[in-house]
């Protein structure tokens, strides 16, 4: 069965009725989260007055027979015309032979450059031929892995709403960190005071993490984490810039007692095969939308698993894809829930995809319909313009 179309589209999905009255906006609107961006005073203040206005699209791969599947496009406008020329070469080729297309995707790549940009439009392909696989077989991704390893999912909520997420039975909680190196010692000290009150939020029964996005070197890492011991927190997050090699190896060498976890920002399999290599985190942190899709996330998974390293996918409980990678997974313990929707509002009046699962007291288990279970109807699919 070949692939006979490969094309960027756009879905109407049915717009979301919020029938639960918030409490108060969501922590995501206004509270400033340190960055890479910080130092500059003009957009220190929230990350959207930078950030790029990009929108998602998606991928569609359809078969001889007609049966198609689709993949989530971030970045769509710069991506479109990537996307064009990876169909050139997948259009024809069998649609089942995934190893082999994600083998050529990254080689097609090259030119160009196979990270950053260009591996968000692998990413979407890749999903999208999973989940054409898995209807073309009739089974759920997760089944195609193998069948699932786990009973369900432990999840953990992302955002600064901590007492909603307590709230909504979660056990496990990861912050924004508001301040770095551009807020000097003064911002060390509300840093403390952030973690603090979250840790008497939560309690000594439940997990703390800290997700510092990128915004530190370091030398400041060092210095909050030497502050945050106190808490216990069980993981510090993406503290440098992803590129920093040699920082990652200077920051083991300094925080030998504090578990380091990265690599949202880290593209194809070879960065994490750098780190398990040199030992530089206790925890990857693949993105299956970003990185190369469910078949790069597989391939570091298994690198993983052989090194003894866990892979705790960044946003992997807010996708379908995630949920499935993790379900069926050995290496993969938890997954990410980021709650950007305000507190009082249940997480099923939020959830952005039709057919996605979303957690219950904490805990997930994805949808059994064939491929990744998205119920989206080929009535609501437009070429993207
Ligand atoms: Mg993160």
């Amino acid at each position: 069965m070949n692939i006979t179309e490969l094309r960027v589209v756009s879905i109407d999905l049915p717009r979301r009725e919020v029938r639960t009255p918030q409490r108060h906006p969501s922590w995501a609107l206004e509270a400033e989260v340190a960055n890479p961006m910080s130092r500059y005073a003009k957009v220190k203040r929230h990350r959207s007055l930078w950030l790029p206005k990009w929108e998602s699209a998606w991928v569609k791969v359809t078969t001889e027979d007609g049966t198609w599947g689709l993949g989530t496009l971030n970045f769509a406008p710069v991506l479109a015309p990537v996307v064009e020329h990876l169909a050139s070469q997948l259009v024809g080729e069998p649609c089942l032979a995934i190893d082999k297309l994600a083998d050529m995707m990254v080689r097609l790549t090259k030119p160009y450059g196979s990270t950053g940009l260009a591996s968000y439009a692998v990413s979407a392909v890749d999903l999208a031929l999973w989940d054409l696989k898995g209807k073309l077989l009739e089974q759920p991704a997760y089944s195609l892995l193998g069948g699932p390893q786990k009973d369900r999912i432990f999840c953990y909520a992302t955002g600064n709403d901590v007492d909603w997420y307590k709230e909504l039975g979660f056990r496990a909680f990861k912050l924004a960190c508001p301040y770095g190196p551009a807020d000097g010692l003064d911002g060390i000290q509300r840093n403390e005071a952030f973690v603090a009150e979250a840790r008497e939020t939560i309690g000594d029964e439940a997990e703390l993490m800290l997700d510092c996005w990128m915004a530190f070197d370091v030398d400041y890492t060092v210095r909050l984490a030497e502050a945050l011991r106190p808490y216990r927190l069980r993981w510090m997050e993406e503290c440098l810039i992803p590129e920093d090699l040699d920082g990652h190896i200077a920051l083991r060498a300094r925080l030998p007692w504090q578990t380091l976890a990265t690599g949202e920002h880290w593209y194809t399999s070879v960065p994490f095969q750098w780190a398990l290599h040199h030992g530089v985190v206790d925890i990857l942190q693949p993105d299956i939308n970003w990185c190369g899709g469910l078949t790069t996330c597989r391939r570091i998974a298994a690198a993983a698993g052989a090194a003894g390293i866990s892979v705790i996918l960044h946003g992997g409980g807010v996708t379908p894809f995630g949920q499935h990678f993790t379900y069926a997974t050995p290496a993969a313990p938890w997954c990410e829930v980021f709650v950007g929707s305000p507190p009082g509002v249940p997480l099923e009046e939020a959830a952005r995809l039709p057919g996605q699962t979303v957690p219950r007291d904490g805990w997930l288990v994805p949808s059994d319909a064939p491929g990744f279970g998205l119920e989206i109807l080929e009535d609501w699919i437009h070429p993207y313009l």
